[in-house]
């Protein structure tokens, strides 16, 4: 099934001479359980698509459907709660609450949702295993290391259980090494099911991907499946 259908998505900015085309028609379906990359060169639209189908942003034309739902004309507050609903996003730079342990930062999105409080904290201790981090659960994030507070940030991620994991350069801020056991966590999520679309600058890291998409001013100009690298070698 697809989780997302894209047809001749547009965006545009401003108006008249300021006017800019950061997407000029794209169209795309992206099927549950698959894990896909997104490349191209600084300017050519990433950002800009990442917003739209993220839900945090909406499209000057075109139609975004997200798990059956038309999301392309939503009001801000409805975009909300399609964001708690169905999105999780992990971004560069961790975005964790300080003075907040990671438990705690797991658990903060459960606050929207609609399980019952009293299985808030057996959700949270459950993705933090899935990421390897049961060990630091009262750590604050001061006390952990760059990967493991990325690693606390796709537990806070997964943790409503979303149809779609969006990671907007998750490795941009590691070192190498760091960076390879963030992606096979990705990769072992997504065996197990989960449909992610990550943004990277780096061919190392679309190699674990299964499919990689190539924009370029405004354009998806490459659409190519591939057999992933394994993360685990
Ligand atoms: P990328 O993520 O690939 O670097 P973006 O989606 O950020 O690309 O940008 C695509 C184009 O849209 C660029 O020309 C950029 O300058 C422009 N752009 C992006 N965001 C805005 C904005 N909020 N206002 C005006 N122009 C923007
Ligand atoms: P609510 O109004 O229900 O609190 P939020 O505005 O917090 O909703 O957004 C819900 C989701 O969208 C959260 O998971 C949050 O991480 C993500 N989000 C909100 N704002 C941004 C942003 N500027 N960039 C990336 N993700 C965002």
């Amino acid at each position: 099934a697809s989780v997302i259908r894209i047809r001749q998505l547009c965006k545009q900015y401003g108006a008249g001479e300021q006017q800019v085309k950061a997407l000029r028609g794209v169209d795309l379906d992206i099927q549950q359980g698959e894990f896909v990359a997104v490349m191209g060169p600084s300017g050519s639209g990433k950002s800009t698509f990442m917003n739209l189908i993220g839900c945090l942003d909406s499209p000057s034309s075109g139609q975004i459907i997200l798990q059956g739902e038309d999301v392309s004309q939503l009001s801000a507050n409805a975009l909300a709660t399609v964001r708690n609903n169905y999105l999780g996003f992990v971004f560069q730079q961790f975005n964790l609450l300080a003075r907040t342990s990671a438990l705690e930062n797991v658990m903060l999105p459960l606050l929207y949702s609609m399980l019952p409080d009293e299985q808030h904290k057996h959700r949270a201790l459950t993705c933090l295993e899935q990421v390897g981090l049961a060990q630091r659960l009262w750590h604050m994030p001061s006390q952990l290391s760059g990967g493991q507070q990325q690693r606390v940030a796709i537990a806070r991620a997964l943790v409503n259980e979303p149809a779609l994991l969006l990671a907007d350069e998750p490795t941009g801020a590691l070192d190498t090494q760091t960076g390879l056991e963030i992606m096979q966590i990705f990769q072992a999520l997504n065996r197990q099911g989960k449909t992610l679309v990550l943004v990277t600058h780096e061919p190392d890291i679309a190699a674990f991907a299964s499919r990689i998409l190539m924009f370029r001013d405004g354009q998806l100009v490459s659409d190519q499946q591939q057999t992933p690298e394994d993360a685990s070698d």
